[in-house]
């Protein structure tokens, strides 16, 4: 942030800017190579796949039906378990297809999700050597006593440990969180986010953990053994992870499960909010903004980005009570667009305005 020179500041939105990259076609393959089912996970549910992963010689067919209209290349994720632990050979079907089809230019990337202590360093150099592009790893916490809680099978180190392998192996990192765990506060979900941000990702997910039907969390939930985070609770964690990632250069692609039909019927509580995302967003804006606007003296004119427009007073304008305590109105905001930085927020003192904070 420049400083306030006269009557005058300047502020530059922290988020990474995302470079234009092939769309994501996901192949879900639930539960594929867990260890175990964890408490609190639904991946059949979560993402509508009741059937089990797909086998290697169905995607392919399913595949090079698809490719024969696309006209673009997209990037392959494999979503949904651990794909570092499926079996040698049927991981190897899997990315064989990968490779084929990058190999013909009709995939550009690769990505697969995974578990941080299944990720030995032969695995990764078969991902890299295949073609594989990222890794992302659902760490969930760094925290011992909330993995502990969790059941997740291993420790902040072995989750710390986990990452830096990946990026070892010269693999692009992705980081998952999953705020809300069991023995988590707010003030550990902060540190997970700087731990996070230390291991400098390429992108970051935040999940905020729900209480989804046919799961052992569900039954913890109905002893009223496990409390889930509240909405107000969880929107304020997540504004507050996103500068900090943002300033580490992380791009965070989620905030928040994905909608789908069968996730609204086994959803049974916790932090859910159909405009979560921009909620976060919107308050994370608010708060960079904030100690600027308060070195205005006065009433303050605004000119913002205009792909700001929907996320400056918040969801529903929820955030327009706090920007007028601010001395900022409606009336005095003005949206800007190229040639203008589409980062840039100017903030000046109306003219002639008395100081009315
Ligand atoms: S949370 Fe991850 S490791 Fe655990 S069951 Fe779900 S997909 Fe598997």
């Amino acid at each position: 942030m420049s400083p306030f020179h006269s009557n005058i500041a300047t502020l530059r939105h922290p988020e990474p800017q995302s470079t234009a990259r092939a769309p994501v076609r996901p192949v879900f393959l639930p539960f594929a190579g867990c260890p175990y089912r964890c408490m609190y996970c639904a991946q059949d549910d979560q993402t509508g796949i009741h059937a089990g992963a797909i086998a290697p010689g169905d995607l392919k067919r399913e595949l090079a039906l698809e490719f024969r209209t696309r006209d673009k290349p997209v990037e392959l994720a494999f979503y949904g378990g651990t794909f570092t632990a499926i079996p040698g050979e049927l991981m190897q079907a899997y990315l064989d297809i990968a490779a084929s089809l990058k190999k013909a230019g009709l995939v550009a990337r690769v990505r697969c999700s995974t578990r941080p202590d299944c990720l030995d360093s032969q695995t990764l150099d078969r991902l890299a050597r295949s073609g594989v592009d990222m890794v992302e790893v659902g760490v969930q916490s760094f925290d011992d006593a909330v993995l502990a809680a969790s059941g997740r099978g291993y420790d902040g180190v072995a989750a710390l440990r986990g990452c830096e392998a990946v990026h070892a192996a010269g693999l692009e990192l992705g980081i998952q969180l999953l705020p809300g765990l069991p023995a988590m506060t707010p003030g550990i979900f902060t540190h997970d986010v700087f731990a996070t941000a230390s291991l400098a990702p390429s992108v970051a997910r935040l999940y905020p953990l729900l209480v989804l039907e046919k799961t052992p969390l569900a039954d913890k939930w109905r002893a009223g053994a496990f409390a889930p985070w509240a909405v107000e609770d969880t929107v304020n964690a997540l504004a507050g992870a996103l500068p900090v990632l943002w300033k580490a250069g992380v791009r965070v692609i989620r905030t928040g499960l994905a909608p789908e039909t069968d996730l609204d019927a086994a959803y049974l509580a916790g932090p859910r909010h159909p405009a979560m995302g921009q909620r976060v967003r919107s308050l994370a804006l608010q708060r960079l903004l904030e100690p600027t606007l308060l070195s205005i003296p006065g009433p303050v004119r605004l000119e913002y980005p205009r792909r700001f427009q929907g996320e400056l007073w918040g969801h529903c304008g929820e955030l327009a009570p706090a920007y007028a305590r601010l001395g900022l109105h409606r009336e005095n905001t003005v949206p800007h667009g190229p040639p203008w930085d589409g980062n840039l927020f100017v903030m000046s003192q109306l003219p002639d305005s008395a100081p009315t904070r």
